[in-house]
C-alpha cells in the first residue's frame, strides 16, 4: 500500500532553482503534488526568466530575488513572506557555486578569494537562511534540508574546494540542528549521489563519479532525482519528527563500500 505524505496547508520557501534539472525543483514538484504552496527565490535577473518558466506551472507561488551570499536581501525575503503568509513550515536550501577555475586542477592552488566564493555561497548561506527563517516558524517548529555530497569526507578528484565547502555545510547542520532544536526547529542534510544538473556539468570528474557510482554501489546504479525528493520529503514532514542533526545518504549505498 502507497504512504503518501500530506503537505495540505503547510508553506515553505525553496532556494535554489536554476532550471527544470535543478534538485531543488524535483523536490518542489513532489511537495507541491503533495500540497504545498512555496515560495522561490532566483539569484540574480539572469536567471529569473529561467526560474519563472520553471515555477510558473505552480500556482500561488511566490517569486523572489536573492542572492544569499548577501544578508540583507535574505532578510527581504523572508520579510516579504511574512508580509504574505505570516508563517512557514519548512525551508529547502540547496545553494552552491564555486569558480570554474577551482574545480580541477591541484587542490593546493585554489586562491583566497575562490575559497571565499565556495564557502560563502556554499557553506555560509545555510546560515541566515535557517537563522533568518527561525522568527517565520510557527509554535510546532519547522525542517530545514541543505544538499551535500560524500566529498565532504572522502576526496573525489577534481570536487576540490567544494569538498571543503561541504564539510562546512555538515557541520553547520549540526551546529544549527542543536541552536534551534529547543524550538522544534529541524536541521537536516541530504548526501545526494551524482545527478546531472547545471552546477554538476562544471565538476571534471563527474562522468567518473557517475561511473563508479554505478559499478560500485551496493544497487548497482545511479540514484535518480525523484528519489532524492521523497526523502526530501520525509525530511521535511513529521513523519521524520525525530531526526535531526543528520546527513542522510541518498546514494544507493556508495558510501559504505571500500572497494
Ligand atoms: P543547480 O545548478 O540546479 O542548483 C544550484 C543553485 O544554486 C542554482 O539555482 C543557483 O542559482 C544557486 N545559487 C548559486 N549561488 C547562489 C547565491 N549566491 N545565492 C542564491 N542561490 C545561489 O544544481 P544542483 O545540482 O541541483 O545543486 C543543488 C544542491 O545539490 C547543491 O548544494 C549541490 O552541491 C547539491 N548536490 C548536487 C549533486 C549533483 O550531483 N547534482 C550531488 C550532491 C549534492
Amino acid at each position: 500500500m502507497a504512504v503518501s505524505i500530506d503537505f495540505t496547508g503547510k508553506r515553505g520557501v525553496v532556494f535554489g532553482v536554476a532550471n527544470q534539472r535543478s534538485i531543488a525543483w524535483a523536490i518542489s514538484e513532489r511537495l507541491a503534488e503533495a500540497g504545498a504552496e512555496l515560495a522561490f527565490t532566483y539569484l540574480n535577473e539572469r536567471l529569473k526568466e529561467p526560474v519563472e518558466k520553471t515555477t510558473a506551472k505552480l500556482k500561488n507561488s511566490l517569486l523572489l530575488q536573492c542572492d544569499a551570499t548577501q544578508d540583507d536581501q535574505v532578510e527581504a525575503v523572508y520579510d516579504h513572506i511574512k508580509n504574505e503568509w505570516s508563517e512557514i513550515d519548512f525551508v529547502v536550501h540547496c545553494i552552491a557555486y564555486a569558480e570554474r577555475d577551482d574545480l580541477g586542477g591541484d587542490f593546493s592552488s585554489t586562491n583566497i578569494q575562490g575559497f571565499r566564493t565556495a564557502l560563502e555561497t556554499s557553506a555560509y548561506t545555510l546560515m541566515p537562511v535557517v537563522g533568518k527563517a527561525s522568527t517565520l516558524f510557527g509554535e510546532s517548529g519547522g525542517s530545514v534540508i541543505t544538499l551535500t555530497f560524500d566529498a565532504s569526507q572522502r576526496v573525489y578528484p577534481g570536487y576540490n574546494i567544494m569538498g571543503t565547502a561541504k564539510a562546512a555545510l555538515e557541520n553547520e547542520v549540526r551546529q544549527l540542528a542543536v541552536e534551534f532544536g529547543n524550538r522544534n526547529i529541524r536541521v537536516n542534510a541530504i548526501s545526494a549521489g551524482p545527478l546531472p544538473t547545471l552546477a554538476a556539468r562544471s565538476i571534471p570528474g563527474f562522468r567518473d563519479m557517475t561511473r563508479a557510482h554505478r559499478e560500485r554501489s551496493p544497487l548497482q546504479r545511479n540514484i535518480n532525482h525523484q528519489e532524492v525528493a521523497d526523502t526530501a520529503l520525509f525530511l521535511l514532514s513529521p513523519m521524520s519528527s525525530g531526526i535531526t542533526g543528520a546527513v542522510l545518504p541518498v546514494d544507493a549505498g556508495y558510501g559504505i563500500v571500500a572497494l
